[in-house]
């Protein structure tokens, strides 16, 4: 047995695990790229144990990774022989506040479970992400996008405090006054400065229904006016979009044959209503051009939250879960949206989208106030995220077209979205932060200054020898 296992053991109320008691799924995330073995799984119980685990760590020098629900795809959420903190066995819902609409949660509750506790009360997060089944903690730690930012901005943007354990072992509860460069920094902070236990969620009041038109839109410019105008009229509450291929045949592609597709352009709107009220659909349709209306849909509200849950059901039958997944998801300047878009789509092979698709999500740039969450300058700003699912033996030949696209939107002034894959050097990292490079490591520095948290995906500096110290240590003098 792990000496350590039992000096850690001794410290916390959680549950400590060696390798041959944890379960080989915590190897890996939903990328299935990157693989390590953790020298021990820590389950925490409080934030306590959280914090006690950072201290354990630096004393036996030790890393530390947070994992929530893994749904991620890079060198996060998994540990290469040290300590990873599995932060799902903190999920607990605290207390919701219905008067200021509010709610206190631990940092691994799940979004589906915090929906549906909410439901009855008609309140909900102002923004969800489309997969439900990950952690507020993980979310935030990314930054949380979903079909209702463009009004409300990111899952971070409505936050009110949060309780982190930083990379000292320290404890802080810090919102936008107290500690508010550590507040803001684990927003979109891919937790390098601390670990989040604790979140004050903003909610909104919801209606019980909602009603879904759904539009389709032959080619790429009437979709992108149709949708700036969506937005500007304020009337919708959820807007959501593809690029969807229909196979047309064969075409030589770099040298070998592929399938092209003709791409088409699913728009779904969504309203929330009263029952007995429905909404007026002439009058919120007025002024828009599709090609087709194709369908429209009356769900609750909740069923709506949780509409893509039969679709990653269907992903998981068909066993493309298992697959390679290397998301390319760019947030796009609005001006470059065509040109990047109509370059991308004709050579993207429709086969790897099976069990995957291509997103397209108009956004507001204003409405995000959160530093670390990248995204071009401007108001108007559309999501393009390119999502395949790739068996193994075809990664090889993948990887450089998804390269290729990833640079191309990063030239045409894209920003990557951090939860897809990428493998990048100091110098697209200091490219992606632009001059957040420089607030992102000195923050990195003040509350992790021994790199104890998340090591493996940003490169960032050392930090020097004298912030390299922890609470209670006199500072080094100079030599
Ligand atoms: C099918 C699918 C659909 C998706 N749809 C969306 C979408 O609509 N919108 C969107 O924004 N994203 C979406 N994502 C991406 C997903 O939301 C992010 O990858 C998110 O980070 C996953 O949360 P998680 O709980 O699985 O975190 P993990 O993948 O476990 O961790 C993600 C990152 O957060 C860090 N972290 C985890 N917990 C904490 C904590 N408590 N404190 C500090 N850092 C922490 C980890 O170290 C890691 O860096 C989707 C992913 C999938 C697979």
């Amino acid at each position: 047995m792990d000496r350590l296992y039992t000096l850690l053991q001794n410290r916390i109320e959680g549950v400590v695990s060696t390798p041959d008691q944890y379960h080989a799924g915590l190897l890996s995330n939903f990328g299935n790229l990157f693989h390590a073995t953790p020298r021990l799984v820590v389950s925490p119980l409080t934030a306590r144990d959280v914090a006690a685990t950072v201290t354990f760590a630096r004393e036996h020098g030790l890393t530390v990774s947070t994992r929530g629900a893994a749904h991620s795809q890079s060198r996060v959420a998994i540990s290469d022989g040290g300590i990873l903190l599995s932060m799902s066995s903190m999920r607990r819902i605290l207390s919701v506040d219905a008067s200021a609409p509010s709610v206190d949660v631990e940092a691994g509750v799940v979004w589906r479970d915090l929906v549906r506790h909410l439901a009855p009360r008609n309140l909900a997060p102002p923004v969800l992400t489309n997969n439900l089944s990950v952690t507020v903690g993980g979310t935030l730690a990314i930054a949380g996008i979903g079909v209702s930012s463009f009004k409300y901005g990111t899952q971070g943007d409505n936050v009110r405090e949060l309780e982190v354990v930083a990379g000292t072992g320290e404890r802080l509860v810090c919102d936008r006054k107290k500690h508010a460069d550590l507040f803001w920094g684990s927003l979109a902070g891919l937790g390098q400065a601390g670990i989040i236990t604790r979140a004050r969620l903003d909610l909104r009041a919801t209606k019980p229904m909602t009603r879904t038109y759904y539009l389709l839109y032959r080619g790429l410019r009437g979709f992108l006016h149709d949708a700036k105008l969506a937005m500007e009229r304020g009337r919708w509450d959820h807007l959501e979009s593809w690029a969807s291929p229909s196979p047309q045949g064969t075409k030589p592609v770099a040298g070998r044959r592929q399938v092209f597709a003709r791409w088409f352009y699913p728009f779904h709107l969504t309203v929330e209503f009263d029952p007995g009220h429905p909404p007026d659909d002439e009058e919120l349709l007025r002024g828009l051009d599709p090609f087709e209306r194709l369908y429209v849909d009356d769900l609750p509200t909740v069923d709506f939250f949780e509409r893509m849950i039969p679709v990653f059901d269907l992903w998981k039958q068909g066993g493309t879960w298992k697959h390679i997944h290397a998301w390319i998801e760019t947030v796009l300047p609005w001006e470059h949206a065509v040109d990047c878009i109509e370059s991308v789509l004709p050579d993207l092979p429709p086969s790897i989208l099976v069990g995957g698709h291509v997103l397209l999500w108009p956004a507001k740039g204003t409405t995000s106030k959160v530093p670390f969450f990248m995204r071009p300058p401007g108001e108007d700003l559309i999501g393009f995220g390119v999502l395949p699912a790739i068996p193994a033996r075809f990664w090889e030949r993948a990887r450089p077209m998804l390269e290729n696209l990833s640079r191309m939107t990063e030239l045409m002034g894209g920003k990557r979205y951090l939860s897809g894959y990428l493998d990048w050097t100091e110098d697209r990292w200091k490219n992606h932060f632009g001059d957040q490079w420089g607030p992102f490591t000195a923050l990195k520095h003040k509350y992790d200054p021994h790199s104890i948290l998340n090591p493996g995906f940003v490169p960032f500096p050392a930090a020097p020898a004298d912030v390299r110290r922890v609470p209670g240590e006199s500072v080094p003098a100079a030599d």
